[in-house]
């Protein structure tokens, strides 16, 4: 158990909150603003205990200072959301910064410039996470979406200031870590995405955790063609038919069950002009000339039985190439089937949580993470060095 906000005593003092605030933008404004309302319990915990917080992200990947990557529409919404007055620093170290940090208030605050104009925050440079730290006393986490890397904002400066856990990342921590740890049984993943080399090992952690392993998208073609079956033109990875013969060997050891797609949307291109002529096939009639884009409704069927069987549900990865209206319905109807099941419902990773969000979705799940590659590293079982890096209760 990390220690959390709870255990900290912030009345009258100076925090420094990593957040993670690495929103989409559109138009030099938030296109949305998830992200940004899941720290906002954490900033009024805070406020309300007579806290000054200054409020610290990396927003996109600049080189160097950018206006393209400035905070600007995120001071913005967060002032919004919060009905106060947020000021964007200039930067996130320096002389402003250390005098506006000195002369704030409590319940005020600020902002400060992306963490990135830097280099040394991604080198995790000492000197860098000191004069972050400066004029501060205590540094708080809430960063989960970067928990998974060692940068001096997420880990440097946990060394340098009393650090403690903010209410997002305490929340990811305790619903993934259940979900691996003891998960109300039966267990079904559901994994999908491009490809299976970017899910190895997260593929093999479940094979060793779960009862059912659902396997849909580009990395079912795989493990199709691991099993002989001819898959035509599809996103396949040859050199890791192996692989997938080895996890599906891991699950069948434990008497897990693995579902593959026995049906499939077939198509010339996984763009707009191959939509035109898709059609269904079953998996041992998948044209020489046409690739895998969707799984098709008798697939769903199995689906919808394993959805309806389990007790904790855990969904990364969309089964389909859903940004394709035509290639959606897969993961559309997974999506719809998770929203309703009467079980424990995670939803992890990038795309499938934005297909979640599309499809308003959200709120119907227990949880929908917001750490990406944090969750999956979760769940392959690293330690986050974000994490690591808080002092335990
Ligand atoms: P997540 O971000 O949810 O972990 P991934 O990044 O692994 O998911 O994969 C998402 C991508 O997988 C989507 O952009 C989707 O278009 C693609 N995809 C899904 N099914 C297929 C398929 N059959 N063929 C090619 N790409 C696919
Ligand atoms: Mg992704």
């Amino acid at each position: 158990m990390k220690r959390t906000i709870r255990d900290a005593d912030v009345a009258g003092k100076r925090v420094l909150l990593r957040a993670d605030l690495n929103v989409p933008l559109k138009d030099g404004d938030v296109a949305d603003d998830t992200r940004i309302r899941a720290v906002l319990p954490t900033i009024t915990y805070l406020r309300d205990r007579g806290a000054m917080v200054a409020v610290c992200s990396h927003l996109g990947r600049p080189s160097g200072p950018d206006p393209t990557y400035s905070l600007t529409p995120v001071a913005r919404r967060l002032a919004d959301l919060l009905g106060c007055t947020v000021p964007l620093m200039p930067d996130c170290v320096g002389e402003p910064v250390l005098r506006a940090v000195k002369a704030m208030n409590r319940e005020d605050v600020i902002l400060l410039e992306n963490t990135r104009f830097h280099p040394e925050e991604e080198a995790n440079d000492t000197a860098f996470a000191k004069a972050l730290a400066a004029g501060f006393d205590v540094f708080v986490n809430d960063a989960f979406g970067a928990a998974h890397r060692a940068h001096a904002s997420t880990e440097g400066v946990a060394h340098l200031l009393p650090a403690y856990a903010g209410f997002l990342l305490e929340k990811e921590l305790a619903v993934l870590g259940r979900l691996l740890a003891k998960p109300e049984r039966p267990f079904l993943a559901i994994v999908g995405g491009a490809k299976v080399s970017s899910k190895i090992g997260v593929l093999r952690a479940l094979a060793e955790r779960v009862d059912v392993l659902a396997v849909g998208g580009g990395m079912g073609s795989t493990f199709l063609a691991a099993n002989g079956t001819q898959v035509g033109r599809s996103l396949r990875e040859a050199d890791r038919e192996g692989e997938a013969r080895a996890i599906a060997a891991a699950l069948a050891k434990r008497g897990g069950e693995l579902v593959l797609p026995v049906d499939v949307v077939v198509a010339p291109s996984a763009d707009a002009a191959g939509a035109a002529s898709a059609r269904t096939v079953g998996v041992d009639a998948i044209p020489a000339d046409l690739m895998v884009v969707d799984v098709g409704p008798r697939t769903l069927e199995h689906y919808q039985r394993a959805i309806a069987k389990a007790k904790t549900i855990l969904w990364n990865g969309p089964v389909g190439v859903f940004e394709v209206p035509r290639f959606a319905a897969g993961t559309r109807r997974v999506a719809e089937l998770l929203a309703r099941a009467n079980a424990t419902t995670v939803v992890g990773g990038g795309e499938s949580v934005q297909a979640v969000e599309e499809l308003g979705l959200t709120d119907r799940m227990t949880h929908v993470s917001t750490g990406g590659g944090a969750s999956l590293e979760l769940i392959e079982g690293k330690t986050l060095p974000g994490v690591a890096a808080i002092p335990d209760l």
